[in-house]
């Protein structure tokens, strides 16, 4: 349940407030808005909502219904709104966070982050490890990426998102990452959301291949449970009986997370289609759809990418998806 406290509420009402439900055995979570301040209650669903609407300053108490509840709308109405680096996600601002697959070279990120810096991308991405279906295929450069990584950031000055695959990885990614990848495989990687969750940074998180809306917003749970607020959700497609794409991108989870979450929402079109003409027309399609942003995948010579090339774009193509998502965001009533 969501305890709704008064526009006027004191500091003493709010921590009687939080002495009752701790006296109970329950957790509680405090939003401080910019109107009011609001506390869920995480633990048995069958509390009285009497025992808190007697305090003095509660307003009103709502329960919520999903399984998911920090990260539902019942528990926050306004859209949560990440900063990164001077960048607000989740605002008026669409972002496109940009870049290789895999780090594959210090001159090939460096190469690739000046370019994109000079398109206007804010946020790098680039994988240092890399989740690939087989043990034989390319790993990622590990630590010697995240090095590279962490010149591209002083260089450039570029915010930059990166992969993180296990819990004793956290601290080591941490360092050079503004942003953590969670990535679809470890969508439900509990131990490492929550490590995350114990971490000040934002975290995206991918949709799982084969996970449901709900699921994705489950997993969100473990994070903000674990007191990190700064999660934004990513669908990157699921897999379905179609064989054309590499996943089937599903455009409706867009809206209906919106709806479900005030949490921002990403869009993934290079995984999520896995073909590099289809990218620019699903990614347009997200934007429209009410995405806050998308994860493009390019690289300077897509043919010689040595992870992902079939769903890269080149420097000019993804000049081309910039200058029309400028156009959509005009005629959507959102900036760039
Ligand atoms: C990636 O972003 O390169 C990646 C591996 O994505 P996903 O986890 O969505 O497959
Ligand atoms: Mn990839």
């Amino acid at each position: 349940m969501v305890i709704v406290m008064k526009h006027d509420s004191t500091l003493k009402e709010i921590s009687e407030v939080l002495k009752k439900i701790k006296e109970l055995g329950l957790k509680p979570h405090v939003l401080k808005g910019k109107e009011r301040t609001i506390i869920g209650v995480i633990g048995r669903s069958n509390t009285n909502p009497e025992l808190f609407e007697s305090i003095n300053g509660v307003e009103k108490v709502v329960r919520i219904l999903s399984p998911f509840k920090l990260s539902s709308r019942e528990f926050k109405g306004e859209n949560t709104v990440i900063k990164i680096n001077g960048a607000e996600i989740g605002g008026k601002k669409i972002f496109v966070m940009a870049g290789p697959c895999a780090i594959e070279s210090r001159e090939q990120i460096l190469e690739i982050a000046q370019t994109l810096k000079e398109m206007g991308v804010k946020i790098l991405r680039g994988g240092a490890y890399k989740p690939r279906t087989s043990p034989y295929s390319f790993q990622g450069l590990k630590e010697k990426g995240l090095e590279y990584l962490q010149e591209v950031k002083k260089e450039t000055g570029l915010a930059v998102i990166t992969e993180v695959m296990s819990p004793e990885d956290v601290e080591k990614v941490g360092k050079v990452a503004d942003i953590f990848q969670i990535g679809a495989r470890n969508m439900q990687n509990f131990p490492l959301l929550e490590t995350v969750g114990k971490t000040d940074k934002p975290v995206l998180l991918k949709r799982g291949m084969m996970a449901t809306v709900e699921e994705l917003l489950m997993s969100a749970e473990y994070i903000l449970s674990s007191r990190n607020p700064r999660v934004i959700l990513c669908e990157r497609g699921i897999r379905t009986f179609e064989q054309y794409t590499r996943n089937t991108f599903d455009i409706s989870a867009i809206p209906l997370l919106k709806k479900l979450s005030h949490l921002p929402v990403i869009a993934d079109p290079s995984h999520g289609t896995g073909l590099r003409e289809l990218v620019s027309p699903v990614g347009k399609s997200a934007i429209v759809a009410g995405a806050d942003g998308l994860l493009i995948e390019v690289h300077k010579d897509p043919s010689k990418a040595i992870s992902d090339g079939f769903q890269t774009l080149d420097f000019p193509m993804f000049s081309k998806l910039l200058s029309e998502i400028k156009s959509i965001c005009n005629a959507i009533g959102r900036e760039i």
